[in-house]
């Protein structure tokens, strides 16, 4: 790809002796869906949290819009890169958990406005008034002064889906944010993230719901024990892999 807005180079990460992600290498375009599917342990977490520099990769590096993430170049060498940036470029790369990980002892209005008025230092008045607008959005309107224990698994996936956007970031990543919710509220966090797929925002899900990844995604990437196994059009990677490792993980879970 020429200009890929996410570029994903050549990632390894370890724990101990386990080597989780493998010389891993993806683009991803501006505004471009990718999910990533693929088994229990394959890796999928592990990138997303090498992304958004909650961990670091042992070699290769993360590009988001041409800067490398966490890293700075120094005499034609790779180190890390100071507090100060590294705070700032993650400001830049939303998260939203399997989890939620809302802030518990907060008010789904403060949230949602902690990170827009800590970090990128913007005046409580617009924080809130760009809160509102984004409950709007993810269809919460009237829950601004609620607890995140007061609200349904769904809701509170649609709080952190309203979190994330508030930081403007250049790309979301979604850590099977369906996984942990009952069934009945599935469709209304994959109906959110849905309408930020035509929103022009570059975003990352990791998903078990194939069918989603199949009318949302530009892209699938299918993984398989820290390697890229298949990269391609949901068309080709869902409904016809040529991998006889995606063919096998699919058989298993798509319905016949
Ligand atoms: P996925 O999200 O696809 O289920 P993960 O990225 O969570 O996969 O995990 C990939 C592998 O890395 C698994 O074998 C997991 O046990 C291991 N792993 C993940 N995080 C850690 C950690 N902090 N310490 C040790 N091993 C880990
Ligand atoms: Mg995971």
């Amino acid at each position: 790809m020429m200009n890929p807005h996410l570029r994903i180079n050549k990632l390894t990460k370890r724990f101990a002796e386990t080597v989780v992600l493998s010389d891993f290498t993806l683009d991803v375009g501006r505004g471009e869906v990718v999910s990533l599917i693929g088994p229990s342990g394959s890796g999928k977490s592990t990138l997303l949290r090498c992304i958004s520099q909650i961990e670091h990769a042992d070699s290769g590096f993360v590009m988001l819009d041409g800067e490398l993430l966490g890293l700075t170049m120094s005499n034609g060498r790779l180190k890390a890169a100071g507090r100060e940036k590294v705070r700032n470029q993650r400001a830049e790369v939303g998260m939203v958990f399997q989890n939620f990980e809302l802030f518990p002892h907060m008010t789904v209005l403060q949230n949602i406005i902690e990170a827009p008025v800590h970090v990128r230092k913007i005046s409580l008045f617009s924080a809130q008034e760009q809160a509102r607008n984004l409950l709007d959005r993810v269809g919460l309107e009237n829950k601004e002064h609620s607890y995140p224990a007061e609200l349904s698994g769904g809701q509170k996936q649609r709080v952190a889906i309203a979190r994330a956007l508030a930081m403007q970031p250049k790309v979301i990543l979604f850590d099977e944010p369906t996984s942990a919710l009952d069934p009945e509220l599935v469709g209304e966090v994959l109906s959110v993230i849905k309408g930020l797929s035509n929103s022009g925002i570059t975003l990352v899900v990791a998903t078990h719901e194939i069918s989603f990844a199949r009318e949302i995604s530009d892209t699938v990437a299918f993984l398989d024990g820290g390697i890229l196994i298949e990269h391609g059009p949901p068309e080709i990677v869902i409904n016809n892999p040529s991998n006889p490792r995606t063919q096998e993980f699919l058989s298993r879970i798509l319905p016949i």
